[in-house]
């Protein structure tokens, strides 16, 4: 199921909005954030029957048409392969008899009803088992890891972090079965992001030009993402590199090459060896919520005047780094400090949530303990209807919340705190069903 299986994410200009929603959302998908405008979806129950319909491109006569058309759709992204350096001999060995996977538009468009709170989302991906595989990997491979740690100086308890969520060690399960060619040549010429998904196909072209990964190992998830820690075609040629020196770029069957290549795309994204993502903080009593936000940066020096202490009770390492403070599940959950480390990881999944739960496993790798603070309890997050909702209220109340696309971004968050504050409640910034049932009241 495209729902359960961990996609990376992609990076662009689509994503940046997204990263505050996180918290209402679901599974590592960066590919799903992509296309279907949610971050993720992990289906609490089925996924909802796919919306096709609401797009020009999505219709039922909209696939058809452009289905009949696949194979001169095709032939017509030649000069664009060309322009990339793929030889006439691979665009033609490998386009030939290329079919469209009709079964991936439905995909692109289920989401599930409701959005899983994050304390249970987070909990469901660090469990007692990945920690336990993670460390076994880690000492497998534990060579590696130390050459690779030298050499882009990123930690290796976050790459086996991501190595373990994307795709629970490589399994096949994880790293999803679908020919990676035949899933970007469908999105390139079928549905509503051929735009976007054009340069995926390229991208799979030049790596089957250069040959990098054989054609029969480059499967992955219905959204063109591949190999165990899930690079999409464009990521792999910006991030992958070849560190057991056989000349290739192997993200599918080389140990060395995937453990360096994720390292890589860290190390590039901001990665500070040696720095924590973030600490679990205790708040002091009578503390001023509205100080949650993401655009408020303080040193930690300056927080822990201001009352905030480290959850295990030590002090912080190093006082002049800053951080934000965010609090994932609102004032009844933890909170937590978050510095560079943390953005390094949104960049490669732009969902809080994951961010977080990569984070944390890797503290568990290390030999760290479960969090201090409990999550709430919650039996559902918010429906897409309900966060819209949220919105449109906000707008009505003459807060400027950006477009009610329900995406609770950062203006989202700061409209609602004050909201709360003005209407006494916690001004935590966290929407939930007893903030949407305050507001229509
Ligand atoms: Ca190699």
């Amino acid at each position: 199921m495209a729902q359960t299986t961990c996609m990376r994410a992609l990076k662009g200009t689509f994503v940046a909005g997204l990263a505050l929603a996180a918290a209402a959302l679901i599974t590592p998908a960066r590919a799903q954030a992509q296309t279907t405008g949610s971050i993720f979806g992990l289906p609490l129950g089925q996924p909802q029957a796919s919306a096709t319909g609401g797009h020009p491109l999505m219709t039922p006569q909209a696939l058809a048409d452009a289905q009949a058309n696949f194979p001169q759709c095709i032939a017509s992204l030649w000069p664009l392969a060309q322009a990339k350096g793929v030889s006439r001999r691979t665009f033609e060995r490998y386009t030939a008899s290329l079919e469209p996977q009709m079964k991936i538009m439905e995909f692109m468009d289920s989401q599930p009803e409701f959005s899983k709170p994050i304390g249970a989302y987070v909990n469901m991906l660090v469990t007692e088992w990945r920690v336990k595989k993670g460390r076994e990997i880690l000492e497998r491979y534990k060579p590696i890891f130390e050459k690779v740690e030298k050499a882009y100086g990123v930690d290796r308890y976050a790459v086996a972090a991501i190595w373990g969520i994307e795709s629970t060690y490589g399994d096949p399960d994880g790293i999803g079965r679908r020919n990676v060619l035949e899933s970007t040549a469908t999105l390139s010429c079928i549905g509503r992001r051929q735009d976007y998904f054009r340069d995926e196909f390229i991208a799979t072209l030049q790596i089957l030009e250069k040959d990098d990964v054989p054609y029969d190992h480059m499967k992955g998830s219905w959204a063109g993402a591949f190999g165990p820690t899930q690079f999409m075609p464009t990521s792999f040629q910006r991030f992958a590199v070849d560190f057991d020196g056989d000349g290739k770029r192997n993200v599918v069957d080389s140990i060395p090459d995937i453990i360096a290549s994720t390292a890589n795309n860290l190390k590039l994204d901001g990665w500070e060896l040696g720095k924590a993502w973030g600490y679990e903080v205790v708040l002091p009593q009578g503390f001023d919520y509205r100080n949650a936000n993401r655009s408020i940066k303080r040193t930690l020096g300056e927080w822990n005047t201001m009352g905030l202490r480290r959850a295990s009770g030590l002090a912080f390492p190093r006082p002049a780094d800053t951080a934000y403070l965010l609090l994932p599940a609102g004032a009844n959950g933890p909170a937590f400090l978050m510095m560079k480390n943390f953005d390094a990881i949104l960049k490669y999944n732009p969902a809080d949530a994951y961010a977080l739960a990569i984070g944390h496993l890797a503290d568990r790798l290390k030999g760290g303990g479960a969090f201090a603070q409990s999550w709430p309890k919650e039996e559902r997050g918010l429906s897409k209807a309900e966060r819209q909702e949220i919105q449109s209220r906000l707008a009505q109340m003459g807060y400027d919340i950006g477009n009610v696309d329900g995406i609770l971004g950062q203006k989202t968050r700061v409209a609602i705190q004050d909201y709360q504050a003005r209407s006494g409640a916690l001004p935590d910034g966290y929407p939930d069903l007893q903030l949407l049932q305050q507001m229509r009241r």
